[in-house]
């Protein structure tokens, strides 16, 4: 009897440590669950996907920002903007606040235009804040509606021969490298069947306060801005820049030639660059000029035209 009131006992022990062992262990499980489900909410990628981030986009802010500056976007809806800048090919940490102040303020303008203004420092009226270029920099100096050449400014220069030109004799006038460059393109493009000329070539800081006050006086500062540079703001002045035409043919229809479309793509085999493009005038604040070659070397002119950007930028990330 005794016997078998023990063996019942013992029959009650196991039981209750089974049970309670399945209710510890449903209690462990559900505890670590519980810890599993919060420590997952405190990761980046769930505090981001509750802001509209998918996975590929999570990837794509990460492998840009960190820690703390990941902050910003948990904290904000998602916007594709963030995303669309950041994968830019020319994107700057840096200027990411920049870049969406600027695109509030524009609200037409495109993730990418953004970019190359912000990073270019284009982004400011024109003439806002100008700056004296460095001209140690040479053929590599930056001359734009931010960088200007001081009114005592003079390169040392060559003659460019009548061969070459229009104009008085002996008014045409390039820095040495220039015009060295510029006979292997002549001989390049006669080659191919065109006879190059230059236009229009060095021009002083007083030449050209000479003809935008002319159009300044007639028609007002909108006006004269939209024809020419402000005197200091002409890249003529530096002696880097030839304006090339053909007999025949003006600044202005020289763009209906065959041999615009072979500068278009020869020029920078001998180092010079279409200044200002039709599709780039927001950038370079620029209109369009055909024949405006600009000296800048093979290496810039080379990298400048097959990723096709403007100087304005070639500036910005290698020379500046
Ligand atoms: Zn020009």
């Amino acid at each position: 009897m005794k016997k078998l009131k023990l063996k019942k006992n013992a029959r009650n022990g196991i039981l209750i440590s089974i049970v309670v062992i399945i209710l510890l262990s449903g209690g462990l499980y559900s505890y670590f669950n519980i810890k599993k489900e919060k420590d997952y909410e405190k990761t980046d990628e769930y505090q981001l996907e509750q802001v509209g981030y998918n996975t590929e986009e999570i990837k794509i802010l990460k492998k840009v920002f960190v820690n703390k500056e990941l902050d910003f976007f948990k904290n904000n809806k998602k916007k594709q903007e963030y995303i669309d800048l950041i994968q830019e090919k020319h994107f700057i940490k840096d200027n990411f606040n920049t870049y969406l102040e600027y695109l509030q303020n524009n609200r037409n303008m495109t993730a990418s235009l953004a970019v190359e203004k912000v990073n270019t420092q284009t982004n400011k009226e024109f003439y806002t804040d100008p700056v004296a270029t460095d001209t140690s920099k040479e053929s590599l100096m930056l001359i734009n509606k931010y960088h200007y050449l001081t009114n005592d400014y003079t390169p040392e220069l060559v003659t460019i021969p009548p061969t070459y030109s229009f104009g008085e004799i002996g008014s045409q006038k390039a820095t040495q490298d220039t015009y060295d460059a510029f006979l292997n393109l002549w001989a390049a493009g006669k080659e191919a069947g065109f006879y190059l000329m230059v236009n229009s070539s060095y021009r002083s800081y007083q030449k050209q306060e000479e003809i935008y006050n002319k159009y300044r006086d007639i028609q007002g500062i909108e006006y004269a801005d939209e024809l020419a540079a402000r005197p200091g703001y002409s890249e003529h002045q530096s002696g880097y820049a030839l304006n090339i035409t053909m007999n025949g043919y003006t600044d202005t229809t020289f763009k209906d030639t065959d041999a615009y479309n072979w500068l278009v793509d020869n020029a920078y085999k001998y180092g010079f660059i279409l200044r200002y493009p039709s599709d780039k005038e927001e950038i370079t604040g620029f209109a369009f000029e055909s024949g405006h070659l600009r000296y800048v070397g093979i290496e810039a002119a080379t990298y400048i035209y097959e990723n096709h950007i403007t100087f304005d930028e070639y500036y910005a990330y290698f020379v500046k």
